[in-house]
C-alpha cells in the first residue's frame, strides 16, 4: 500500500497548504480520499494519473474536503475520458454535483456513478476480489464517515521443492493455494500446512477525517495498519476541539492506542500553529508510532 498525501490543512487552501485529499494504491487500486479545493493541481503536481482514479471517497460536504470534486469531474471530461467514474459520499452530493453541471449546460462523456450514503453504521461501499472498503461512521458538524481499506486474505504459497516431494500432481496447486488438503499422485492425503506457506499479511488502512474523540469507532478499526485521524486543535485549544467537533492530537493518540494501530498519522491541522511538531509531541505522550502527514508527503506500508 502506498498513501500519498495531497493536502492536510483544514478550513482554506494557501500558499504553502492543501486542503484535505489523499491517494491510497492498494492492489492495482487508485482511491481518491477528500478532495479539497486544489486537489486536480496537487495530483498534476505529484505525477498522479488522472485515468487510474476511478472511484472517489468524500467523506463530508465541508468544502475544505469536497470542493475540488467539480473540477475534477470537469476536467475529466475536457481530457476525454471514457473511465466510469464512482463517488461514494453523503447523500446530496449527487444533487450539488448535478446543479453545477446542469447549470453549465455540461455533462461528462463518461459514467458519472454516485453511491450516496446515509446510515449511521459502518457499512460494506466497496469490494473486489482483493480489496475490501466500510465506512466508519464519524461525529462531526454535518454527517461524516471515514473509510476503512482492507486487503482481503491472499492465497497461500506453495513450496514448490515440498510440493515435488510430495509427489501432488499440478492440477491440485489452484486447491492448495486455496488451503485445501489434497492426495498425491499414490492416493495419500497430504497436509496443507507442510506444502504452502501462509499467504502475506493483508493490509489495512482507517482514514478518519473529520471527527470529534469517539471512542465507539475502536472496534471497526482494531489492529489497522495505519489511521490516519484528524488533529485539528492541540489539547490547549481542547474547548474549541469540542465546539467545533474535532480533535486534538491527544485524542487522535488514545483513538490509536485503544485500537492498537500499527501506525498513527496525524493531519488537518488548523493553521494557527507555528510548526507541526507540537503535534507529534502531544500525540506521543500516548501513543508512541506517530508520523505528521504534511502535503506531498508518501508513506509505504
Ligand atoms: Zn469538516
Amino acid at each position: 500500500m502506498k498513501l500519498t498525501i495531497l493536502g492536510c490543512y483544514s478550513a482554506t487552501p494557501r500558499a504553502l497548504n492543501n486542503t484535505t485529499s489523499q491517494v491510497l494504491e492498494i492492489n492495482n487500486h487508485m482511491f481518491l480520499i477528500d478532495c479539497g479545493e486544489g486537489t486536480q493541481v496537487q495530483l498534476r503536481k505529484h505525477r498522479i494519473k488522472f485515468n487510474r482514479i476511478k472511484h472517489i471517497f468524500i467523506s463530508h460536504l465541508h468544502g475544505d474536503h469536497f470542493f475540488g470534486l467539480v473540477g475534477l469531474i470537469s476536467t475529466f471530461r475536457l481530457l476525454t475520458r471514457e473511465t466510469d467514474l464512482h463517488i461514494y459520499g453523503p447523500k446530496g452530493i449527487k444533487e450539488v454535483i448535478t446543479l453545477q453541471m446542469k447549470l453549465a449546460d455540461s455533462w461528462t462523456n463518461y459514467n458519472l456513478i454516485f453511491h450516496e450514503l446515509t446510515s449511521k453504521k459502518s457499512k460494506l461501499v466497496f469490494e473486489d476480489d482483493k480489496v475490501v472498503v466500510h465506512t466508519i461512521p464519524l461525529n462531526h458538524r454535518v454527517y461524516t464517515n471515514g473509510f476503512l481499506f482492507k486487503e482481503k486474505e491472499g492465497e497461500r504459497k506453495l513450496d514448490i521443492v515440498a510440493v515435488e516431494n510430495a509427489n501432488i500432481d499440478t492440477a491440485y496447486f489452484r486447491k492448495l493455494k486455496q488451503g485445501f488438503d489434497v492426495e498425491n499422485r499414490d492416493g495419500v492425503l497430504i497436509d496443507n500446512k507442510k506444502v504452502t506457506k501462509p499467504a502475506k499479511k493483508p493490509k489495512s488502512y482507517a482514514f478518519c477525517s473529520d471527527t470529534m474523540y469517539k471512542e465507539d469507532i475502536v472496534p471497526i478499526i482494531k489492529n489497522v495498519d495505519v489511521l490516519y485521524h484528524e488533529s485539528t486543535f492541540l489539547e490547549k485549544h481542547a474547548n474549541l476541539a469540542l465546539k467545533t467537533k474535532h480533535s486534538t492530537a491527544k485524542e487522535a493518540a488514545k483513538i490509536a492506542k485503544f485500537a492498537n494501530v500499527g501506525t498513527l498519522v496525524l493531519g488537518h491541522y488548523s493553521t494557527r500553529y507555528d510548526g507541526l511538531n507540537a503535534f507529534k509531541e502531544e500525540a506521543q505522550t500516548v501513543f508512541d508510532n506517530v508520523e505528521l502527514s504534511e502535503d506531498g508527503k508518501v508513506f509505504n506500508f
